[in-house]
């Protein structure tokens, strides 16, 4: 808990918004949407504007930009581009999504942490999951092995939007379902 009273301090430098920003970022998306934020060096005034003006206060967006801008599909000059006015501009969210990811040489473990993974999964198994499932059916969100093959490949930590990803609409529908029931909500 110390390292994320400490990292909140550090990025509000006393703005209350900005603070409150951070509580909220931290209680939706964890200490890795917190470390996002510290990554692009927004401080302040700048990262509530962020928050504030460019996300109309949703956290969900907010993470959002966080993501691609680790992904690079924003890069440091647009982000800079949209914060560093009188009036933060929005995000056109849609059309960032569509942009590729950069992907460092090596995988984002490597550029990161100096890890380098191990690709080859059991025979019979997911090649991405290393859980034995039909192809059409999710990935196996809780299986260690996809959550690193997916970080190195994407620099972030999946969620269960990107288990499903490569699923019918069917298929998604029943499991967004089985996971509302759950207790677990899903973005369609
Ligand atoms: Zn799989």
């Amino acid at each position: 808990m110390k390292s994320v009273e400490q990292t909140i301090i550090n990025i509000s430098k006393g703005n209350p918004g900005c603070m409150q920003f951070c509580f909220e970022l931290f209680e939706k998306g964890g200490y890795e949407a917190l470390l996002m934020l510290a990554e692009t060096g927004l401080t302040g005034s700048r990262a509530y504007q962020l928050w504030n003006d460019c996300c109309s206060r949703d956290v969900e967006k907010a993470i959002k930009v966080l993501r691609y801008r680790r992904e690079d599909r924003i890069t440091e000059k647009e982000l800079k581009e949209h914060v560093y006015q009188p009036w933060g501009k929005p995000f056109d969210l849609e059309e960032i999504k569509k942009r590729e990811a950069v992907k460092p040489e090596g995988g984002f473990l490597k550029e990161r942490y100096g890890m380098v993974l191990i690709r080859k999964t059991p025979e019979g198994t997911c090649p991405m999951c290393a859980v034995k499932h039909d192809p059409a059916q999710p990935h196996n969100l809780q299986s260690l092995t996809y959550q690193y093959k997916f970080y190195d490949e994407h620099g972030r930590w999946p969620t269960w939007e990107d288990a499903m990803e490569h699923c019918t609409k069917e298929v998604q529908q029943f499991w967004i379902q089985s996971l509302k029931e759950r207790g677990v909500e899903i973005d369609e």
